[in-house]
C-alpha cells in the first residue's frame, strides 16, 4: 500500500497542482492508500443551493435531475455541481481503514462525512435507482474515500439517519453564529437570520439565542413560513421579506428591530442575490455571516463598498471545531427544530408518509421519504 497525500492531492486527475476541492476530476479508485479510509455509501445529502439549481434547471423532472447527478459523479469522480460550486455530504459504513489513517475509524462504523462532497472521491454503483430525483437526500450505493486530513462523525444512534445527515450538512452555521454573537455578548446584539425557517437558518436562530443575543429576528419569505416559525418560538420576532429585494428586505428588518439595522446578519437563503439586502440590513460596525453557497464575493464586496457600509463580512466556513456536537446539543434543547427539519428535508420523523413540499419554483412537489433510525445516545466526535 502506498501513502497518499494527507490532503488528497494524489487523487487529483486534473488539473495538476490543485487540491481536490478545486479539481475538475478526482480518481475514485476503490483501492485505498495506507492513510485513507474507504466508506460504503448509503445516502447522499445534496447541498440545498445545488439541489435547487438542478431542480429549477430541469423544471422538477426527477428523472432528468437523477441523470445529471449521475453524470456529474461519473465524470468528475465526486459530486461537485459546477454551476453552484457546491456538493453536500454523505453517510455510509466504514469499509476499509488504511493502517496509517489518523481518523480513528473502525470497519463497520456508521459515519457521516463532515467534509464536502466537492472534494470526496465518490463512485456510485447502483445508478441511483432508488432515488426519484425529487429530494435533497439520495439513497445510493457505492464507495467514497476519506483522506488523512478529513473529518467524520460516528452517527448518533438516537437520531434517524436522514435527520442526522441533514443536521450535519449545515452544522457549521450554528457554531459560527454562536462564535460571532458571543463576541458581542457585552453589547447585547440584535441578530437577523435570513432564510430562518430553513435548516441552517433555524439552527442559527437557536445558536443566536444560546449565545445571549438581545433580539433574535427570523426573516422568512412568506406568511406561511412566518406562521410556522412563530409556532416554534425559536425567534423573538419574525418578519416577511424576499431576501433578494434589498430595499424591501432592509425595510422589513429595520421595522422589526425598532428602526435600526441588525448587529449580526446571517444569510441562510439558498438562492443567489441576497448580498445587497444583507448589507443594507446591517448596522454600521455590524457583521454579516454569508453561510449561503449562492453568495457572490464580488456582489458582497462591491455592494458594501458602493454603499459605504462599514460592515465585517465573513464567509461561512463549514468547519468550526465541535460544530457537529453543538448542532446536536441545539437539536435536543429545541425539539421544534426537528419539526422544521422534517419539513425541509421532506423526511417525516415518525417514518410515515406526509404531505409533499412544493419547491419555490412551484414546478413539482417533492415526495417525502420514510426514515427508520435506531435509538441510543450521541457519540459525535469519537470518529475524529
Ligand atoms: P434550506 O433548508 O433550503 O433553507 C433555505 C431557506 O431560504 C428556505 O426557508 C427558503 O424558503 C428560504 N428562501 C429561499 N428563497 C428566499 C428568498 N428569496 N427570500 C427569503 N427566503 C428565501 O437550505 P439550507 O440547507 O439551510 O442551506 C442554506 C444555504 O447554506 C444554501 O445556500 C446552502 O448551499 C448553504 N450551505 C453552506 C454550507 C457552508 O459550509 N457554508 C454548508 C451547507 C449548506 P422556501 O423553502 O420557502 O423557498
Amino acid at each position: 500500500m502506498s501513502t497518499g497525500s494527507p490532503v488528497g492531492s494524489h487523487r487529483v486527475v486534473s488539473p495538476a497542482g490543485v487540491l481536490p476541492q478545486a479539481a475538475d476530476e478526482l480518481d475514485d479508485n476503490p483501492d485505498i492508500a495506507e492513510n485513507e479510509v474507504r466508506v460504503r455509501v448509503e445516502r447522499l445529502n445534496l447541498d440545498a443551493a445545488s439541489y435547487r439549481q438542478l431542480h429549477t434547471a430541469h423544471r422538477g423532472d426527477g428523472a432528468a435531475i437523477r441523470a445529471e447527478v449521475l453524470e456529474l459523479i461519473e465524470r468528475r469522480g465526486k459530486m461537485h455541481n459546477p454551476r453552484t460550486g457546491s456538493g453536500g455530504m454523505l453517510i455510509g459504513t466504514v469499509d476499509a481503514v488504511g493502517e496509517r489513517s489518523p481518523l480513528g475509524l473502525k470497519s463497520g462504523q456508521k459515519i457521516a462525512t463532515l467534509v464536502s462532497l466537492t472534494l470526496t472521491p465518490l463512485r456510485i454503483d447502483d445508478g441511483l435507482e432508488r432515488w426519484d430525483g425529487l429530494s435533497e437526500q439520495v439513497p445510493a450505493s457505492g464507495h467514497a474515500v476519506l483522506f488523512a486530513r478529513s473529518i467524520a462523525a460516528v452517527l448518533p444512534e438516537h437520531l434517524p439517519e436522514p435527520l442526522a445527515l441533514a443536521v450535519f450538512d449545515v452544522c457549521g452555521a450554528p457554531a459560527l453564529v454562536r462564535r460571532v454573537v458571543a463576541r458581542r455578548a457585552h453589547a447585547r446584539a440584535a441578530v437577523a437570520v435570513l432564510g430562518a425557517a430553513g435548516k441552517s437558518g433555524s439552527l442559527s436562530l437557536a445558536a443566536a439565542r444560546d449565545a445571549r443575543a438581545a433580539t433574535v429576528l427570523g426573516v422568512v419569505r412568506d406568511e406561511a413560513e412566518a406562521e410556522r416559525l412563530k409556532a416554534t418560538g425559536l425567534a423573538d420576532r419574525v418578519a416577511v421579506a424576499d431576501a433578494t429585494e434589498p430595499l424591501a428586505l432592509a425595510e422589513a428588518v429595520t421595522d422589526a428591530l425598532d428602526g435600526r439595522g441588525a448587529d449580526v446578519t446571517v444569510v441562510c437563503v439558498d438562492v443567489p442575490g441576497c448580498e445587497h439586502g444583507a448589507v443594507l440590513s446591517t448596522a454600521a460596525g455590524g457583521t454579516i455571516v454569508f453561510f449561503s453557497m449562492a453568495t457572490s464575493f464580488s456582489a458582497a464586496a462591491l455592494g458594501a463598498e458602493g454603499l459605504a457600509a462599514d460592515v465585517e463580512m465573513l464567509i461561512g466556513n463549514g468547519y468550526v471545531p465541535g460544530h457537529a456536537d453543538y448542532a446536536l446539543q441545539l437539536l435536543s434543547a429545541n425539539p421544534a427544530l426537528i419539526e422544521l427539519f422534517e419539513d425541509r428535508t421532506a423526511v417525516p420523523i415518525d417514518g410515515s408518509q406526509a404531505s409533499p413540499r412544493v419547491p419555490i419554483d412551484g414546478s413539482q412537489a417533492s415526495p417525502r421519504v420514510p426514515i427508520n433510525g435506531p435509538q441510543a445516545s450521541p457519540r459525535e466526535g469519537e470518529a475524529r
